[in-house]
Formats: structure tokens, C-alpha cells, sequence
């Protein structure tokens, strides 16, 4: 078992799968293919995940028409959550939680609600994780790597793009992300295209657009189940249910990209039952998720 997760963390700078054919042939701004994604989980031998888990460690209190356009901008809550993916070996955690000052950043003078206790299980999931991905490089799903002062420990088997790390040297969302020279030099960057293969029924899905970085992460469990961990392409469920997007102008979004992605979400939700789709701060969704046994509550 120990030899599987090794052997995928090897294999990572080796298996690249690409669609760039598929994308290059159509003139959409872009494009992904589930059953390339489902090609490129199944590449690295092993046994698969066994579950996933959701921590909320903040809320962020924001009028739901900000998630979803044309929505009455009645109240809402949002969750800032972090996900560790179980294997029978190892966990790899998905997005890094944050420290109480990047926290208060966001808040912009409004108190909004920080679970310390939760925070700290992040952190120490970090500490356990044997690999360490995020959705993007914004301060709510990085921070907790960026600023944490285990990051020397942490670095070595945090995985970065080159366009998360670019992002965070030239155009952080606030100056403290930015690492130092000596910081970057101990992250382990990553490039592809497309589709890649990152671990036994592990894809990483490249799409920019919410930030240069972003991408989405599929993992297919040994149960059968596919989630699909769609970091903030929608911030709420309802933008995918409706293909309807942001009402945030201050996030700079290219919006031919945002709706392509929203669109093919929009699709998968339609057509594929099987596959849960996680939306990072959707609060209502990750309740009804973990009451329907779909994302395991808290770490483990
Ligand atoms: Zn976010």
C-alpha cells in the first residue's frame, strides 16, 4: 500500500495525459472531456481513495446574489472549507485552510466567524498529509501553507503549478502570500496542460479563470463514487444548477472562461449521477453532503 502512494508521487512529473487535440481542435476558450479526466485517474496503479473529508475552519457572510447573478441579495452564509482525500496509506490534503490575520483580511473590518479548534485540525492534517494540492492560489484555500510556520516542512510535498506559484510571486491577492525566493525554491512545481494524472484515482483538472491557477480536482473512490472538487469556478451550487455566474466584479474573472467552465460543470451535474460535484464554499451543500455520507465530517 505504502509502495502505491510512493510510486504516484514518482510518477507524477511522468504521467502527464493531455486533451490538448480535443481543446485545440474547437475553438471553445476552454474545454475538459470527463472520460479523459476518468483516463487519467485510473493511469497510476493502486488501490484508490477511500473517502473524503470536509473541514469548515471560517464563514464568510456575503448576500447570495454575489454567488449567483439575479438572486435576491437576501443573506447568506459561506463556508471556508479545506478537504482531505483518505487513502488506506495516506491522506493528501486539498486546500490548506488559513491563519485568524488572513481571515480578518477577508472579513474587511466586519468580525466574521473563525473556528480555531478546526483551523488547528487543518494544520495539523497538513503536518500528516503525505501531499498537498490546492484548488488556487487565493489566500482562503492557501494561506495555511504560505504563512504557516511549519511552511520549511510543509513545502517539500506541497505541489504547486507553475502558474499557482507565478501568481503568488508577481499578483498575490494580498502581499502576504508573496514567498520568498528561498520560500519557492522548497515548493514542488508541477506543469500540464489539460488532464493529469496525480495519484491512484487522482486527476488534476487545469482551469484558469477564477485565478490564473486554478484547476479542479477529481478523485474516483474504491467504492465507485467520483467527486469532483471544484474549488470556486462557482460559489455556490445553485451557479451550477442555473449555468449562472458571479455578481462579483472586484474577483477579475475572464468571463468567457468562467462560463465555459460553469457550462461543462452545468453539464456534468445534468448527465452524471454518479459524480458529486464540491463547491468550496457552499455551505448548504456541504450539510446536505455530509448527511448523505458523501464527504466524511472533519479529519481524520
Ligand atoms: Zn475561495
Amino acid at each position: 500500500m505504502t509502495k502505491s502512494l510512493n510510486l504516484s508521487l514518482l510518477l507524477l512529473a511522468l504521467c502527464m495525459a493531455s486533451a490538448q487535440a480535443l481543446a485545440a481542435e474547437s475553438s471553445a476558450p476552454w474545454s475538459a472531456d470527463i472520460d479523459q479526466v476518468r483516463q487519467a485517474a485510473a493511469m497510476i496503479p493502486g488501490p484508490r481513495p477511500l473517502r473524503v473529508n470536509v473541514i469548515k475552519f471560517a464563514e464568510s457572510r456575503r448576500p447570495k446574489n454575489f454567488a449567483v447573478k439575479g438572486l435576491p441579495a437576501e443573506p447568506s452564509v459561506q463556508a471556508r472549507t479545506a478537504y482531505q482525500i483518505v487513502y488506506a496509506d495516506g491522506t493528501v490534503m486539498v486546500d490548506t485552510g488559513m491563519d485568524p490575520a488572513t481571515h480578518r483580511f477577508f472579513g474587511r473590518g466586519v468580525e466574521e466567524p473563525y473556528f480555531p479548534d478546526q483551523a488547528a485540525r487543518v494544520a495539523h492534517a497538513l503536518r500528516s498529509a503525505r501531499a498537498i494540492l490546492v484548488t488556487h492560489e487565493h489566500g482562503d484555500h492557501i494561506a495555511g501553507l504560505m504563512r504557516s510556520e511549519s511552511f520549511n516542512e510543509l513545502a517539500p510535498k506541497a505541489v504547486l503549478t507553475h502558474l499557482q506559484l507565478q501568481t503568488l510571486q508577481n499578483e498575490p491577492q494580498i502581499p502576504e502570500l508573496r514567498p520568498s525566493p528561498e520560500m519557492a525554491a522548497r515548493l514542488r512545481l508541477i506543469d500540464y496542460s489539460d488532464t493529469m494524472a496525480f495519484a491512484p484515482g487522482m486527476a488534476l483538472i487545469k482551469a484558469p479563470g477564477h485565478t490564473p491557477g486554478s484547476q479542479m480536482i477529481y478523485v474516483a473512490l474504491q467504492s465507485g463514487k467520483e467527486l469532483l472538487l471544484a474549488g470556486d469556478v462557482a460559489w455556490h451550487m445553485d451557479g451550477v444548477r442555473l449555468n449562472t455566474g458571479k455578481d462579483a466584479p472586484w474577483i477579475k474573472e475572464p468571463p468567457e472562461l468562467m462560463a465555459a467552465e460553469l457550462n461543462w460543470l452545468n453539464g456534468l451535474f445534468r448527465s452524471e449521477k454518479n459524480l458529486s460535484i464540491v463547491i468550496s464554499h457552499d455551505e448548504e451543500q456541504r450539510r446536505e453532503y455530509i448527511a448523505q455520507g458523501i464527504l466524511g465530517d472533519g479529519f481524520e
